[in-house]
């Protein structure tokens, strides 16, 4: 192997930067069994409970002994099955749109829509902390991308009326609903408002929104009441509903184009069919009293771990939601907390540069609707005692 790579290892080690994966025993539990120890889950994605709830995992059992484990084949050649068309049918009712189309992941949905959809000749006006799989979409696509500041839509609406001089091409604005690392939510609104006035197409990433936010858990435009404003809305299968794939909901147009240009869609083997009879089951539940309660319990417990971790002094970014960042400035002393919380058995990731900018270091919890509120007490108790917030 060529000695570079040993070196940069090395040298990322130095600068505490080095990562590693751990491993992770039983389903993805309040308490979960890490490296051969119980501890509080504090870092998944799974805020419903429903990635081993017993109907979403019954569906995906039974529909795996009737289709077998695997698709066979990418969805343009065999592997378009029944199972695919149903879920699809089940998202665009979802989130109220003429048509939907999964993909394997949100990485390969957002590389695959913004790179077919847009090219050299439009413009990409794109939130500055849009998520890693956007902005190598914006990149693929050679489009123009102008960067706006985080949630900042005067900002945005200046650089719009800046670009309109040499207007050409297509304009998309991209943002991320629920923002991954910040927890906090878009301006949908204004950004709805600013897609009218200067003809922009509107793309929502939503993959920490669905299923969460919403009184019907259909995600952030549900929230702001702006279902149907929204042209692109792009929502994964793999957080709040548990299983894995994602989706673009839209006009039947934008789905047969990418049907006919999506390269991660057109050449890759297609979702398992028991994960899409899964992700069938869990919007079944998500939209039901049942997903509500969830969402509710949800809700109630944020704001008693957000609310301690505030009280205390915490810096939580702008979150507004089950992401609850707690800002720890630079890596050595996020890497050491992080450590120091699972010695205690409490298992939060500490998040570094590349994934937030520089200086913006933070330990990343996340709540789920199954917590228990003395558990979630206890680790807000210690995260201010490790991290011990000036204020
Ligand atoms: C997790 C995430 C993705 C990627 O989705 P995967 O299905 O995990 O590949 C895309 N966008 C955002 C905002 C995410 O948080």
């Amino acid at each position: 192997m060529p000695e570079g790579w040993k070196k940069e290892l090395g040298k990322l080690a130095e600068e505490g930067m080095l990562r590693g994966l751990r491993t992770v025993d039983g389903p993805q539990r309040p308490k979960v069994e890490l490296d051969g120890r119980q501890v509080l889950l504090l870092c998944s994605n799974n805020y419903l409970g429903l990635a081993d709830h017993p109907r979403v995992v019954e569906a995906m059992v039974r529909a795996t002994r009737d289709f077998g484990a695997g698709s066979g084949a990418s969805r343009l050649v065999s592997g378009s099955m029944r199972e695919h068309h149903l879920l699809e049918e089940r998202l665009a009712a979802f989130k109220q749109t003429e048509a939907a189309l999964l993909f394997n992941s949100g990485f390969a949905a957002n590389t695959g829509i913004i790179s077919s959809l847009f090219g050299p000749a439009d413009t990409i006006f794109s939130d500055a902390l849009n998520h890693a799989s956007i902005i190598d979409g914006c990149r693929l696509s050679g489009a123009r991308v102008v960067v706006y500041p985080h949630a900042d839509s005067n900002a945005l609406e200046a650089l719009l009326e800046r670009e309109r001089k040499n207007r050409r091409g297509r304009w998309l604005i991209v943002s991320d609903g629920v923002f991954s690392m910040d927890g906090d939510i878009a301006p949908l609104p204004e950004l709805v408002h600013l897609k009218q006035k200067y003809a922009a197409l509107l793309m929502i990433d939503d993959a920490h929104g669905t299923g969460v936010l919403g009184d019907g858990g259909r995600g952030t435009a549900e929230m702001w009441g702006c279902l149907g404003q929204v042209d692109l809305q792009m929502g994964t299968l793999g957080k709040a509903l548990g299983c894995c794939g994602a989706y673009l909901a839209a006009d039947r147009v934008v789905i047969d184009t990418l049907i006919n240009r999506c390269r991660p869609f057109i050449f890759s083997t297609s979702l398992p069919p028991g994960v899409a009879a899964a992700a069938r089951a869990a919007i079944d539940l998500v939209d039901s009293p049942e997903g509500l309660r969830l969402r509710n319990e949800l809700r109630r417990k944020t704001a008693l771990f957000a609310g301690r971790l505030r009280d205390a002094g915490c810096d939580l970014l702008g979150s507004r939601t089950q992401i609850v960042p707690i800002l720890t400035g630079e890596p050595e002393p996020t890497m050491t907390a992080s450590r120091q919380l699972l010695d205690a058995g409490f298992f939060i990731q500490g998040i570094r540069p590349p994934t937030v900018p520089d200086g913006r270091c933070r330990l990343r919890a996340t709540v789920m609707a199954d917590h228990d509120d003395a558990d979630l007490e206890a680790a807000a108790a210690e995260i201010v005692r490790i991290v011990r917030p000036s204020a």
